[in-house]
C-alpha cells in the first residue's frame, strides 16, 4: 500500500470491546493479570507497554518501512537515548549545523560520560571521512539541516559508516518518511521529534526511533526506552497517531507553499541569501533531489542590513508568528542566531520560517510588507 493509505490504516483499526472507530485512550497505568498469572493481553504496566503506545509505534514503523519503533516523550529523549546505548569511549561524528539540542546533548551531557564527538560539515564527504576514528560508533545524519538546510548524502555516509563499523543514524525530523526514507538507504535508524510534522499541530511533544533491524542496538535503546522511562504519555501518542492521518497531504502543501515562498524570497531585493533545497541554485539541490520526494517546508533565509533588519522584519510580519520550533499549521518565524545562544554559527541576519498551511500568497504578502517597511 502507498504511503496516504498507510498513514490512514497503520496501527488503526475499529476498538474490538465497543467498535469505537476513533481509537480509546487507555489511561490505566496497569493491566489485570488472568487467574492463572498471566497477561491475557499482553499488556502489564504502561511504562513498560500501552496500547495508545504501541499502535503509535506500529504506526511510524511502518511509515518508515522499519521492523520495530521505539516512542519517546519528546525528541530530545530519543536521541539521548541513542547515545546513552553506546558505551563511554565512543565517538560520534554528527553535522556542525546540526539542532542545537543535539549538539549540546552531545557536548554538555555526553562529554561527561566519555563520548568524544567531531562535528563536521557533512555535506562534504571528505570531511566525514577524514572524522573518523578507530572509535568512532555512530555518524548521526540531518538532512535537511537545521537553520542551513543543508543536504548530506544520506548513501554516502551510510557507506562511510557502515565501511568502519559504526552506525549510522538519521535525523528526519524535518524530511518525515513522507519526502525522504533514510532506512532504504540503509541508514541503521530514524530519529524523529514528532513534535514537528507528526504532531503537526503544534500541541504535542514526542520523539521516536524506528529500526531498519533487530539487532544488539535496536534492543539496547528499547531498554532504556523502557527503563529509563521517558515514555510519551497515552494521550501524547493518541494524539500524534491522529495527526498522521493527514501527514503526507500536509507535507505536500507545506512544501508547495514553502517553494513559493522561497521563489519570492530569491528574486527579493533586501534578501542576500535564501537556503531551500527545492531551489536549483541551492548547492544540494541534485542531491536532494534524488532522495526526497519533495522538498519540505523549511528555509532560511538572510536579509541585507544586519542583524538589526532581520529582527525588524521578523517584528513586522503580521500573519507568521514569532516563534521557534516548526512543522505546525500556521507559519512561524525565528531570529534563529539569538535562541541557538553564545558560539552559534548561525548568521545574525538569517531569519527562519516554518511554512505553514495559510495560502501560500497570503504568506509572501506578509514577508513583502515586512521586508518594506
Ligand atoms: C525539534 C527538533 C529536535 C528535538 O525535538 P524535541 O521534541 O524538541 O525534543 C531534534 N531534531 C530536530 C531536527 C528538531 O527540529
Amino acid at each position: 500500500m502507498r504511503l496516504e493509505t498507510l498513514a490512514v490504516h497503520a496501527g488503526r483499526r475499529a476498538d474490538p470491546a465497543t467498535g469505537s472507530v476513533a481509537p480509546p485512550i487507555y489511561l490505566s497505568t496497569t493491566f489485570e493479570r488472568a487467574e492463572d498469572g498471566s497477561f491475557p493481553h499482553g499488556h502489564v504496566y504502561t511504562r513498560t507497554e500501552n496500547p495508545n503506545r504501541l499502535a503509535l509505534e506500529d504506526c511510524l514503523r511502518t511509515l518508515e518501512g522499519g521492523t520495530s519503533a521505539a516512542a519517546f516523550s519528546s525528541g530530545s529523549a530519543a536521541t539521548a537515548s541513542i547515545f546513552q546505548a553506546l558505551t563511554p569511549g565512543s565517538h560520534v561524528i554528527a553535522p556542525q549545523d546540526s539542532y542545537t539540542g543535539t549538539k549540546t546533548l552531545l557536548q554538555d551531557i555526553f562529554a561527561s560520560w566519555n563520548l568524544e564527538s567531531t562535528f563536521v560539515d557533512m555535506a562534504d564527504l571528505d570531511q566525514v571521512r577524514a572524522a573518523t576514528r578507530p572509535n568512532t560508533r555512530l555518524i548521526w545524519i540531518e538532512t535537511p539541516s537545521n537553520p542551513l538546510l543543508k543536504i548530506t548524502d544520506i548513501e554516502g555516509v551510510v557507506e562511510i559508516a557502515h565501511g568502519i563499523g559504526a552506525l549510522c543514524v538519521c535525523d528526519n525530523t524535518w524530511g518525515t518518511p513522507i519526502l525522504q526514507r533514510p532506512l532504504a538507504l540503509c541508514a541503521d535508524a530514524v530519529m524523529h521529534s514528532t513534535t514537528k510534522y507528526f504532531g503537526g499541530h503544534s500541541d504535542v511533544l514526542g520523539g521516536a526511533i524506528i529500526f531498519r533491524e533487530e539487532s544488539a542496538f535496536a534492543a539496547k535503546v528499547k531498554r532504556i526506552q523502557v527503563r529509563g522511562g521517558a515514555v510519551p504519555s497515552p494521550f501524547d501518542c493518541w494524539l500524534i497517531l491522529r495527526s498522521i492521518g493527514t501527514l503526507p497531504w500536509r507535507m505536500r502543501a507545506h512544501s508547495a507553499n514553502a517553494a513559493q515562498v522561497a521563489a519570492f524570497l530569491a528574486q527579493h531585493p533586501q534578501v542576500e541569501a535564501v537556503y531551500y533545497p527545492g531551489l536549483p541554485t541551492h548547492p544540494g539541490h541534485n542531491i536532494a533531489a534524488r532522495q526526497m520526494t519533495l522538498f519540505g517546508g523549511m528555509l532560511s533565509f538572510q536579509v541585507r542590513g544586519g542583524q538589526a533588519v532581520a529582527m525588524s522584519v521578523a517584528a513586522r510580519v503580521k500573519l507568521f508568528t514569532r516563534a521557534t520550533s516548526l512543522g505546525g499549521l500556521e507559519s512561524l518565524i525565528e531570529h534563529r542566531a539569538s535562541i541557538e545562544g553564545a558560539g552559534t554559527l548561525t548568521p545574525d541576519n538569517l531569519l527562519r520560517v516554518s511554512i505553514g498551511l495559510e495560502h501560500p500568497d497570503d504568506l509572501i504578502e506578509d514577508l513583502e510588507q515586512a521586508l518594506h517597511p
